[in-house]
């Protein structure tokens, strides 16, 4: 693999490089490729195609040397505020750290999936990225004397600022390669700042994220698009279904006053997930706890995709959902099977009311014997896919395993796991983009290390003649399995399926009808 020089990326013409899908990493078994719908000219004449075959953040092409020079003033202005206390209490400290100390051993480029799913491609190799910033900030914004021969040199022009941008969506920020580094540097943190900049000083933010994602939250109550009136519908007829499919009567509760629990769940669950919201609904009412859902704004989705690009936004939605609960008067809120949303609720200052993971009260339901549970419902093999910002984030690492041991007969860890996992690929939004490649990207490079792992755990009973069950408890990280099971064949192949962790809960509940979990060849 030729390096690619900083020269090279402050100044040369066009894309700066390309990854050609037949060297990307080989996997245990037979996955299909994405190849790369190919860029037209028009294309390129209109938006920033210069990192490689993708455009996340859809920079317009400057036309004009003073469109240029705008780009790299901006840039510029917005770097020395991420470095003032009073713009960036949120991260200065550790983003202080990450600019000040890297032994350039290249630990990170070791941990990080991007990098050896492509074999080692320069631009995915994690201190390429935070070394350029770096370089930036002695320069420019430290000002520090002979910078360039102390730190090395790197130009500041219009295409290193486009450059770097799309680098920040060039990185899952699943912290996996933070972990490794002696030294405590997090380049994912390096990437979260980047897009923070671009977006809160720039205006370029991915539209999935922004317009369709948290504007459209704010605006509407979910970025589903689902208002309060539809949302509540919808839920009453996912009632209804799954009370009559599985012979246990339930109904779901909304806007009850004094309740114990408001339950947050990511409103994408409701669209495309029905079974998750009927089987927490089941294990909620069959346990007798107290608790509700909101049909506030925004108090029925947990999503909040301002974590990914945006401090203000974050803020944003997640003082409405502390609204709905304060509204309420709940004692607490639970997140459901959502980790972007765990950590956006669980981490941020601003709720000011108690908040927790749904795990910890779902292994003592299951433990405790508050449920009827027969495992052998559940007897197919199962491994679990720790996502990112409930495991490594935060932390919560047993209680899922708990749950699973005690109600799957053959669970299976996929090798590593726990902290130690890998990202499924979809996570710091990617899941949620198609446009530009986005999808080929995250199906061929930063999938292919998750499609690795599932098949290592499954690697005794590949074949089609078993089922298998991925349980992804993380509506982001259930999308991208998804995608990645169909869209590579190997769902048809080799029999594997997804699902999250209360359906397998449930399935294996006594009290209801057996086959809560519909199998897609049923
Ligand atoms: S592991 Fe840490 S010290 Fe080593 S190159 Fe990466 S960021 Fe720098
Ligand atoms: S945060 Fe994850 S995806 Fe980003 S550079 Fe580090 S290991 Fe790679």
């Amino acid at each position: 693999m030729k390096d690619i020089s900083f020269e090279e990326f402050a100044t040369k013409d066009g894309q700066l490089a390309s990854v050609d899908v037949a060297t990307l990493k080989k996997l245990l078994a037979e996955y299909l490729d994405h190849p790369w719908t190919p860029i037209t000219d028009a294309q390129r004449a209109e938006t920033c195609f210069l990192l490689d075959e993708t455009s996340i953040l859809n920079i317009p092409m400057p036309k004009t040397p003073a469109e240029e020079v705008a780009l790299v003033n901006n840039f510029l202005n917005g770097m020395r505020k991420l470095f003032t206390p009073e713009n960036n209490w949120t991260n200065l400290a550790m983003l202080d750290t990450s600019m000040d100390y890297c032994a350039q051993c290249n630990s990170c480029a070791e941990a990080c999936h991007l990098f050896e799913a492509t074999n080692g491609h320069e631009l995915y190799r994690p201190n390429f990225r935070s070394e350029i910033f770096r370089r930036i900030y002695n320069k420019y914004v430290k000002n520090e004397p002979f910078a360039k021969w102390r730190f090395g040199d790197v130009d500041l022009t219009w295409k290193t600022v486009v450059r770097l941008g799309e680098m920040a969506y060039r990185c899952n920020m699943c912290r996996r390669c933070a972990q490794v580094c002696p030294i405590g540097v997090d380049n994912g943190l390096i990437s979260r700042e980047l897009r923070k900049l671009f977006s809160q000083e720039m205006g370029f933010a991915p539209r999935e994220l922004h317009d369709k994602g948290t504007m459209l939250q704010m605006e509407v109550g979910s970025s589903t698009g689902l208002s309060p009136s539809v949302v509540q519908e919808t839920v009453e007829f996912i009632d209804e279904d799954y009370s009559e499919s599985t012979g246990f009567e339930f109904h779901t509760p909304w806007d009850k006053e004094g309740a114990e629990i408001l339950l947050l769940h990511n409103a994408g669950e409701i669209m495309a997930w029905p079974e998750n919201i009927a089987a927490f609904s089941i294990i909620f009412e069959a346990a007798g706890l107290s608790w509700t859902l909101s049909s506030e704004l925004a108090g029925y989705d947990s999503v909040n995709y301002g974590l990914f690009y945006d401090d203000v936004q974050a803020a944003r939605i997640l003082a409405m959902q502390a609204k709905a609960a304060k509204k309420l008067g709940v004692k607490r809120i639970i997140s459901g099977e959502c980790g972007h949303a765990h950590r956006s609720l669980l981490h941020a200052r601003i709720a000011e009311i108690p908040r927790e993971s749904f795990l910890p009260l779902l292994r003592d339901l299951v433990l405790g014997g508050k449920l009827k549970l027969d495992p052998s419902r559940n007897d197919f093999p199962v491994t679990l896919h720790d996502p990112c910002n409930v495991v490594r984030r935060l932390g919560i690492v047993k209680p899922q395993r708990e749950i699973l041991r005690a109600i799957c007969p053959q669970f299976r860890e996929m090798a590593p796991n726990g902290v130690d996992n890998y990202c499924c690929g979809g996570g710091s939004g990617f899941a949620i983009m198609t446009r530009n490649n986005i999808e080929n990207w995250r199906m061929n490079i930063t999938g292919r290390k998750k499609m690795d792992q599932i098949f290592g755990a499954f690697s005794e009973c590949l074949g089609p003649e078993t089922r298998k069950y991925v349980c992804a408890p993380c509506s982001n990280c259930k999308g991208q399995i998804r995608e990645m099971l169909e869209k590579g064949g190997v769902q048809e192949q080799y029999n594997i399926h997804y699902g999250g962790l209360v359906e397998l809960v449930v399935n294996a509940m006594t009290d209801l009808n057996p086959g809560f979990i519909k199998w897609e060849e049923e």
